[in-house]
C-alpha cells in the first residue's frame, strides 16, 4: 500500500494519497490546496484517482477538491451533514482572507458503516461529529491498520468545537466511542500535525483523561 502525506495550504492540512500499487487505484483524502503537488505524487507512483474524500468541509480540507476532480474525473465523497458548510466556501474564504476556490457537486454521501473499496484498499467510514456535524474518520483494517481522523483527534489535543456546528460533548463522545475502541498500536493520522497512535492518545492526551 502507498500512503503519502503532504501538508497543503496555509493551514498545513495533511492531505493523504492512498494507493494500491498493483492496480494503480488511489484515494485522495482532504486535498485542501496545492493540487499540483498532489498530482506530482500521483504521477510519481503511477496512480489513478478513483475517489476524493473529505473528512469534513472546512476550506483547508476541501479547497482543492473542485480542481482535482476536474483533472482526474474522480468521484467526490463526504458526509451529508457537512454539505451546508461546503456550500458556504465563499464565507469560509472570506474569514481566512483567501480567494474563494471552486465548488463542485458531491457524487456520493458517506454514511457511518459504509465501506469504500479502491483496488485492494478498504476504507471503513466512521461518523465522528463534534468538530463539525459531518466529520468522518476513515479506518483501514488489516495489516496496514490506521485511522485518518481529520480534525477530530490530534497528537495531544482534540479538534476545536467553537466553529459552526461544533460540539465539545459530541467530539468527546466520538473519540471515546468510535476511536479509542481500536487497539493501542493503531496508527492515527490527524488532519494537522504529527502522526500518533491510539495508545499514545489514550494514555497522554490531556483532553481524554
Ligand atoms: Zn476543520
Ligand atoms: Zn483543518
Amino acid at each position: 500500500m502507498i500512503h503519502e502525506i503532504l501538508p497543503v495550504g496555509m493551514l498545513a492540512c495533511n492531505c493523504s494519497v492512498l494507493g494500491d500499487e498493483t492496480t494503480g487505484d488511489a484515494v485522495v483524502i482532504d486535498p485542501g490546496d496545492d493540487i499540483r503537488h498532489v498530482q506530482q505524487i500521483l504521477t510519481k507512483h503511477n496512480l489513478r484517482v478513483k475517489y476524493i474524500i473529505a473528512t469534513h468541509a472546512h476550506i483547508d480540507h476541501v479547497g482543492g477538491i473542485e480542481k482535482l476532480k476536474q483533472t482526474t474525473g474522480a468521484a467526490v465523497l463526504m458526509h451529508e451533514s457537512d454539505l451546508a458548510l461546503y456550500q458556504k466556501l465563499a464565507v469560509q474564504a472570506e474569514w481566512l482572507g483567501v480567494p474563494t476556490p471552486g465548488v463542485t457537486d458531491i457524487d456520493q454521501f458517506l454514511n457511518d458503516g459504509d465501506s469504500v473499496h479502491c483496488g485492494s484498499l478498504n476504507l471503513e467510514i466512521l461518523h465522528t461529529p463534534g468538530h463539525s456535524p459531518g466529520s468522518v474518520s476513515l479506518h483501514l483494517p488489516g495489516e496496514n491498520e490506521r485511522i485518518l481522523c481529520g480534525d477530530t483527534l490530534f497528537q495531544g489535543s482534540i479538534g476545536r468545537t467553537d466553529l459552526w456546528g461544533g460540539s465539545l460533548d459530541e467530539i468527546l463522545k466520538s473519540i471515546r466511542n468510535r476511536l479509542l475502541v481500536f487497539p493501542d498500536g493503531t496508527l492515527v493520522f490527524p488532519g494537522h500535525g504529527p502522526t500518533t497512535t491510539i495508545g499514545e492518545e489514550r494514555r497522554r492526551n490531556p483532553f481524554l483523561q
